[in-house]
């Protein structure tokens, strides 16, 4: 079968790894010359919507799904007409928009922080009015990983944000508003659950897990999330079964939430494999991506049940010694191929374990490099340890 993949890069690297085991061929669609997929995979190196290499890259393809979520959903809608894609576009459609999905969730019934749409500087006031300090305002497209987003805490917050607001204003459809003002959540821990759904409907879900961010970027996976009450778990894959059934979804989804007094409220989703589901591949029985992969391939889906615990830790800006990390006892390194850069996702590693205690107890003896980019953390997540019940670090 012939997959074509939108985005080149450590997703669809993975998504590769995965396919070749099953008999898949894989094409890349990247404009970036250095996309890692280049290493493993066909690749046409062109920007997504160029009409001549969109042509190129569909031509004898089975089906068609994506790595990489802010694809033009035009070019998504154009490949759709003449193949199949999944998942459908109007996902990827509602997750390009922090206010549509915000929407969707509550027309879902699906808990969120209470929100506003924003449609310019000059509104701003009353919104924040209406939901009280401190409140986060976001760009409703192009935000990730905490970038286009103001914490709001006191009224000089609010003219810093108001003065840059412009820059950001073009991009609304006509739908929808530029930004979103959310009530700031004081929350215990972030979640995240990842779901598949077969073409044939079929859900399956794995566990729970709690992630640690450090300036917007993910840090950190704890996998199943420490303390899991089932009952957390249940609501978690209740919310996400409806969003897959509403939307007709085919492949992986990925909510993020956050845990607040014992309640989850979703946060956002990502319509492709996740970064907090890289664990996976050795902490499940099938991956995220194999399971992508089955899905949108039509074959039946793969085991979720876990291996044990897991801690992914993701190597961000700059790389430790391999032989260092290949020293450690049950460390798995996954090297995308990207050249150093500050602030870039450039591996993981995943250390397993078969308790949370074990796990605690690892990540604390891992070497020196570990410590700077895992534990400095957030004034709200300063012990990632802490939820694990093994000493602080
Ligand atoms: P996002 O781009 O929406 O995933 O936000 C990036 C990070 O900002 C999240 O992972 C949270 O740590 C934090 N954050 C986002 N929205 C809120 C909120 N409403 N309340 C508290 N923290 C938030």
């Amino acid at each position: 079968m012939n997959v074509g993949i939108l985005g080149g890069g450590q997703l669809g690297y993975m998504l590769a790894l995965a396919g070749y085991p099953l008999g898949l061929q894989f094409r890349f669609l990247d404009p970036s010359p250095e996309a890692p997929v280049g290493r493993i995979a066909l690749r046409v190196n062109a920007d997504f919507s160029n009409a001549e290499a969109l042509d190129r890259f569909a031509n004898g393809l089975d089906l068609v799904t994506y790595e990489f979520e802010n694809v033009p959903v035009e070019s998504v809608k154009s490949l759709a007409q003449r193949t199949l894609v999944f998942p459908p576009p109007v996902a990827l459609e509602t997750a390009q928009d922090r206010l549509r999905e915000k929407l969707l969730f509550r027309r879902l019934g699906i808990a969120t922080a209470d929100f506003l749409a924003v449609k310019n500087s000059a509104a701003l006031d009353a919104a924040v009015r209406s939901i009280g300090l401190p409140v986060i305002l976001k760009t409703c497209r192009m935000g990730y990983d905490g970038k286009g987003q103001w914490l709001l805490r006191e009224a000089a917050d609010i003219s810093r944000a108001k003065s840059e607001m412009s820059a950001h204003l073009p991009t609304a459809f006509e739908d929808s508003a530029p930004f979103v003002l959310e009530r700031f959540v004081p929350f215990t821990r972030e979640l995240s659950i990842l779901a598949v759904r077969a073409r044939s409907g079929e859900i399956i879900f794995y566990p729970l897990v709690e992630n640690h961010h450090r300036d917007g970027i993910l840090r950190l996976s704890l996998a199943p999330a420490p303390h899991l009450a089932a009952t957390t778990q249940q609501a978690a894959e209740g919310a996400a079964r409806r969003v897959l059934e509403a939307l007709d979804y085919v492949g992986v989804l990925a909510i993020e939430l956050f845990e607040c007094d014992g309640k989850l409220l979703a946060n956002e989703m990502a319509p492709r494999v996740h970064n907090s589901g890289h664990w996976t591949i050795e902490g499940a029985v099938t991956s995220q991506f194999e399971n992508h992969l089955r899905a949108v391939c039509g074959f039946p889906l793969g085991s979720t049940t876990t291996t044990g615990h897991s801690a992914m830790i993701n190597l961000i800006g700059e790389l430790p010694e391999t032989a260092a990390i290949l020293a450690i006892p049950d460390a798995h390194l996954h090297l995308y191929g990207k050249t150093s850069r500050p602030g870039r996702k450039l591996g993981h590693v995943t250390v397993q374990a078969n308790s949370q205690k074990s796990i605690a107890e690892k990540l604390a003896a891992l070497p020196a490099f570990f410590q700077r980019p895992i534990f400095c953390l957030s004034a709200a997540q300063e012990s990632p340890l802490a939820s694990t019940g093994a000493a602080t670090l």
